[in-house]
Order: structure tokens, then C-alpha cells, then sequence
């Protein structure tokens, strides 16, 4: 018996979206630009396994991760549906990590020199040369070779001579705006480095940098959040479809006359009398705190504002406005769906839609379409 049907909560994960929102992508690049598919952080929340087995069927043959873990995660995958795949390993090379990336199948984003270094020796000793990614900061100061590690290498070709060469890469910091100079600025930085590695393959753009045209494509994209269902550009209209639904078992209702405080702190005070519905999720299940007296939920099309603080496995809603037939203990509330998309959930929360998703909870009843 599975006892999350029950308890409370249910995350609807619809894989059939979230395979036309991979097809929508793949439709806008030219057909030699590979669409690879982020899936670090358990695919961004909505379950790796499930995830990685739909975009196996949908054709996808390149995955990026972040860790070691998820990246075997991945190839055990894989083997179990007999298919093979690219790997690819994001946050570089640990000392010793060698023989088990080569094991697993994985290929390493190198981030400095000193990994360049580490990996070229692997190849020398093994005599062989082993696929990476070098990977070049052009602006985000985070990840990747610098200015001045960029200068030592094209000054000493000879480091990467073992090391099979897979794609060049960098990464966007501002893609989601288009008007940002920041972008024509780090593709020009990104094409003076590549001029230096003739014939080898790029990839510069992840969900947002897909859509700044066909100049950011180059021969691989690197999509996470759209495959996902957020939002690729802030201020555009947003073609990319949704893909979760969650929604809110109603546990309990009070009827509360005016002036009752509800929640930790008393941090709201009814001035009239009030409904209030107590629905099963909490800041436990990833539902943020900073949504206390700031978010909302759905009762059909009427919305309900959320009242008082948010408990670690309840939330409060103020269901005064709604018929009572429609919120009764037992009905459910639209807590993430088609009236309020993650996007507005994030933005009541004070944070982004990657964040809402990376902290869906486990302890709610997980429905996967498709
Ligand atoms: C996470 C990540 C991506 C995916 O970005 P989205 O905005 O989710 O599409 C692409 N490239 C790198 C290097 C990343 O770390």
C-alpha cells in the first residue's frame, strides 16, 4: 500500500510535455546542432530516472551532470535499457576520479589547467587519448579556464596534445535577456579562443542561449530549465509548456471569527470572519517559507491566498471566498498548475522556478504521465 496516495500532496510530472518541450528545442536548432540534456540535481527535481528513460525514447543521446554520482546514476541508466550515450561530467576532474570516469563511461569537463594536466598524463600512461570538454570562462567567473590559464594554453599547445578533444565550451550568465551586451560579448571572447582550435566542435548555450539565435548554437546546446518547463526568456512571450502539477489535500477547515491570528508568530490576523483550509505540504516539501502571507493556491479559477507562516508539513489558505462544497477536508488545492505557474510561485517565494523545482519534496505522492 502506498501510503503518499493517501497522506497528503500529489506532484503530477507530465513527461509527455516535457518530451514536446525537448522536441520544441530540437525543432529550432539546424540538424548537425546536437540538443543534449541537462539532468543534473535529480533532472532538476523531477526524478533522473524517469526523466533520462523519456529522452532516451525521444532520441536524446547526450546527457550533462554535475557530479560523479549522478553521472553513474546515469550509465547504470542506460545499461538497463541497453543504449548507449555521452556523458558528460560538469564539475570537473577530483584527484583520483581517473579510472572510474573512463569505467563509467564519462566524459570530464576540464575547468583548468591543473585538470588538463591530470588528464593528459591519464592518456600519456594509458597511451591512449581519453574525450574531454575543455571549458573556457568568458565572463561568468565561476567555472572554466581564466584569462590568463586561456594565454598559458595557447601559449603551450602541447598540454592538450593527448587529450581527445570532445567540444570547446563556455557558459552564459545572462542569456535569459536579450537585450544584455554581456552575450555578443562572451560569444566574441568565445570565438577568439576557438579561431585557436580549428575543427573542433563547440557549445556555448543552455535553454535561454537556444533562443538568441541560430550564431549561439554552434554544434551542441545545453538545455535544462525549458526541457523542465521554466521560462527560457524573462520578458518574452514563453513558449515552453509546463510540466508539473501540484497539488494540496485540504486536511482540515476552521471557521475563525475576526481577529483570530493564524500560525506560528500570529502573523496574520483575520479582519473578517474566515475559512481558513489547512492542506497537507510545508516549507519540508520545498513549499518556501518566504511563501508565508505571499503566495497563493487555486480552487478552480478562484485563487486563495495563503495566511500566516508556512509549517514544516502545513500550509494555511484563506478559502473565506470559496464555496464550501469546493473546500471541504479532502478536496484538493492547485498549488503549482495551470492558474499558477512555478515562475509566479518563485517570484511570491523571492526566488527563481529552478530553485522551486531543485526543492520539490520526496514525502508527497509522485504522478508521472507519459
Ligand atoms: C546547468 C547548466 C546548463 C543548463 O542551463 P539551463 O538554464 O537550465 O538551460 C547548461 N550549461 C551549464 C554549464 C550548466 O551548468
Amino acid at each position: 500500500m502506498n501510503f503518499k496516495d493517501q497522506t497528503g500532496s500529489i506532484l503530477t510530472i507530465d513527461l509527455n510535455i516535457m518530451a514536446k518541450n525537448f522536441a520544441y528545442l530540437k525543432k529550432r536548432l539546424s540538424p548537425k546542432t546536437i540538443c543534449s540534456a541537462v539532468v543534473k540535481s535529480n533532472a532538476y527535481g523531477l526524478g533522473l530516472e524517469q526523466v533520462v528513460g523519456r529522452l532516451l525514447k525521444e532520441g536524446c543521446n547526450s546527457f550533462f551532470v554535475a557530479m560523479m554520482d549522478e553521472a553513474i546514476k546515469v550509465r547504470n541508466l542506460l545499461k538497463k535499457s541497453c543504449v548507449n550515450a555521452d556523458i558528460y561530467l560538469l564539475n570537473g576532474l577530483n584527484k583520483g576520479i581517473e579510472k572510474d570516469i573512463i569505467k563509467f563511461g564519462v566524459i570530464p569537463v576540464l575547468n583548468c589547467i591543473a585538470e588538463i594536466e591530470q588528464w593528459s598524463s591519464y592518456c600519456k600512461t594509458n597511451e591512449k587519448k581519453f574525450k574531454a570538454i575543455i571549458n573556457f570562462d568568458t565572463g561568468m567567473s565561476r567555472l572554466g579556464l581564466d584569462s590568463y590559464e586561456i594565454t598559458k594554453l595557447q601559449n603551450n599547445p602541447k598540454l592538450i596534445e593527448n587529450i581527445d578533444i570532445d567540444y570547446l565550451m563556455s557558459h552564459l550568465a545572462c542569456a535569459d535577456d536579450r537585450e544584455q551586451v554581456k552575450n555578443k560579448e562572451q560569444k566574441f571572447l568565445f570565438d577568439e579562443i576557438r579561431s585557436n582550435f580549428i575543427s573542433k566542435r563547440a557549445s556555448l548555450s543552455n535553454s535561454a542561449g537556444i533562443f538568441l539565435g541560430k550564431e549561439y548554437h554552434y554544434d551542441m546546446v545545453r538545455p535544462g530549465a525549458a526541457i523542465y518547463g521554466l521560462q527560457p526568456l524573462k520578458k518574452e512571450v514563453n513558449e515552453i509548456e509546463q510540466v508539473i502539477n501540484l497539488k494540496g489535500k485540504i486536511l482540515q477547515t476552521f471557521i475563525v471569527d475576526s481577529s483570530a491570528t493564524v500560525g506560528y508568530g500570529a502573523t496574520f490576523r483575520a479582519n473578517r470572519k474566515t475559512r481558513i483550509a489547512t492542506v497537507a505540504l510545508g516549507y519540508g516539501d520545498g513549499y518556501f517559507r518566504t511563501l508565508g502571507n505571499q503566495g497563493k493556491g487555486y480552487i478552480g479559477k478562484q485563487p486563495v491566498p495563503v495566511i500566516g507562516r508556512i509549517s514544516m508539513d502545513l500550509v494555511t489558505f484563506d478559502v473565506t471566498d470559496v464555496k464550501e462544497e469546493d473546500s471541504r477536508r479532502g478536496d484538493m488545492i492547485e498549488l503549482i498548475g495551470p492558474h499558477y505557474t512555478v515562475e509566479q510561485l518563485a517570484a511570491d517565494a523571492g526566488t527563481i522556478g529552478y530553485e522551486i523545482l531543485t526543492n520539490l519534496g520526496g514525502r508527497y505522492f509522485r504522478n508521472y504521465v507519459g
